[in-house]
């Protein structure tokens, strides 16, 4: 059974368990929110967009607590979770503003005569089941857009994050919406595969690893439950050519780095043309040896402690595999020698195929960087890996990066930029990145009966 515990990763102490619900309470959950849907797809657009604007003002209100929850369940320095939590209260904000127009009946021109439109309406309620890395960005994109059309939802959080989860629960209530219509489950693995099963539930979304996707979407197939899985990302970031190599250190950086490395989109393997190879190692390093550690807590902080223990136990397996099969760590390569999971940020160059490191997702502060003879190959060595989440691309040649987004395998391309995610932009990968869009109109259409309404 999965552990609900605050165990702050900052200083390895247990702060708070919580009890994982039993089986009864789970088939009560089911039920409650599978009621609800039943009110809440029939409650007018305009009160359900209402009381999302208002999960959107809770959010700013509440933004320095709720960052320094996040702090302490797993290590995100507060100047960062303060911008995921003002991006996650856009996401409210953003589909209570636009709701409407993606829920407007689409009308078809019918040949055979008569008129036809399809209408977007609510299946049910759903499952999400979301990880520790955004606890509250990762629910917005989910909750935001499913609860605005009329499904209900049933939200498994992961177990290093019970007061996050319970805060978030108690936005959607003090918004006022349906106490059921967003209901909060401290729930165990096989627990999941028992609601994805009951019949009241029409779906679920799974951020997390290929491992959780895998088996949320066998047990999703075996049941004809629609599933949305945002997986991992091993995103390549292209150098090719550039009049600011600097400008293209910083963002490469910066993007790996941020919540310590630890997002799926995050840039981990840079590929750089054979000309400014040499000197991008340099630079890339240099930065990373700078890098001043924290306490989250701190508004100053930067770089605080990975989420936990296992978090660092396996980036070090992946580092020592490198080494042991002939790369150089450049930069860090160790924990930090603090109480803690903390882990030096690290550069690693001479990678070879055989290490796992060229093909499984480095999930924290990690760099990559291989050297290529030209794009060709700049190209060939971005597609070679079985994720397809993100890709960058920096050149000065808007023809050749057009061109280079063409031949991509990957779900998002930024150019000369690291992308990111923005409320009104899709998300999601190809491959073993996942299936689906999140967020932007798409992410309303994924739970959704688009529904023929013909008159002849
Ligand atoms: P997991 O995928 O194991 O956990 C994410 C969520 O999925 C948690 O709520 C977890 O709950 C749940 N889960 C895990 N296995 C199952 C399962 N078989 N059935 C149903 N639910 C499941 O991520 P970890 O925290 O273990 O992180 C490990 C790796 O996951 C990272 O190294 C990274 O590669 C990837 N990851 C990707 C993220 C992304 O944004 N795409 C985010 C976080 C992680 P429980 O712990 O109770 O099993």
């Amino acid at each position: 059974m999965s552990e609900y515990q605050l165990r702050n990763p900052a200083t390895g102490q247990t702060e708070a368990t919580y009890d994982a619900f039993t089986d009864e309470q789970i088939i009560d959950a089911i039920g409650r929110a599978d009621s609800a849907y039943r009110s809440w797809r029939t409650t007018p657009l305009d009160e359900r967009v209402a009381a999302l604007a208002r999960v959107g003002e809770l959010y700013r209100d509440r933004a320095d607590r709720l960052a320094e929850i996040i702090a302490r369940e797993m290590g995100k320095p507060v100047r960062q979770g303060l911008g995921e939590i003002a991006l996650s209260a856009d996401i409210y904000t953003y589909y209570a503003d636009n709701a409407a127009e993606f829920l407007k009946d689409e009308e078809l021109s019918v040949a055979s005569g008569g008129s036809a439109v399809v209408r977007t309406a609510p299946l049910g309620a759903l499952l999400g089941i979301m990880p520790w890395n955004y606890p509250y960005y990762q629910v917005a994109r989910f909750a935001a857009p499913n609860l605005a059309l009329g499904n209900t939802i049933l939200l498994k959080h992961a177990p290093n994050c019970p007061e996050s989860a319970l805060a978030i629960e108690g936005i959607f209530r003090d918004a006022g919406l349906p106490a059921d219509a967003y209901i909060n489950i401290f729930a165990s693995v096989p627990q999941v595969a028992d609601i994805i099963a009951d019949p009241r539930v029409q779906g679920v979304s799974l951020t997390g690893s290929e491992r959780a996707g895998r088996s949320v979407g066998e047990i999703a197939g075996r049941h004809l439950k629609k599933a949305v899985l945002e997986l991992g990302g091993s995103d390549p970031l292209l150098v090719l050519d550039t009049d600011n190599l600097d400008g293209v250190v910083s963002q490469s950086v910066a993007g790996r780095l941020s919540n310590a490395g630890q997002a799926c989109n995050s840039p981990k393997r840079f590929i750089v043309v054979d000309e400014l190879y040499d000197e991008f190692v340099e630079k890339v390093t240099a930065k990373f040896q700078r890098v001043e550690p924290g306490d989250p807590i701190d508004a100053n902080t930067r770089f605080g402690p990975l989420s936990s223990e296992r978090a660092v136990s396996d980036l070090l397996e992946l580092i020592d595999d490198a080494r042991e099969k002939g790369a150089t760590i450049r930069a860090g390569g160790e924990r930090y020698d603090r109480e803690g999971s903390w882990m030096q940020p690290t550069v690693v160059t001479d990678i070879t195929p055989d290490m796992r490191l060229y093909r499984e997702e480095a999930f924290g502060p990690v760099a990559t960087v291989y050297r290529v003879p030209d794009v060709d190959a700049a190209v060939e060595l971005a597609n070679d890996s079985p994720f397809g989440l993100g890709a960058a691309v920096f050149t000065g040649d808007e023809q050749l990066a057009d061109d280079v987004a063409d031949r991509l395998d990957a779900g998002m391309i930024a150019i000369n930029g690291t992308g990111g995610t923005a409320p009104d932009l899709p998300f999601g990968g190809v491959k073993m990145s996942g299936i689906g869009r999140e967020l932007g109109r798409f992410g309303i259409d994924e739970f959704a009966n688009k529904k023929l309404v013909r008159r002849t």
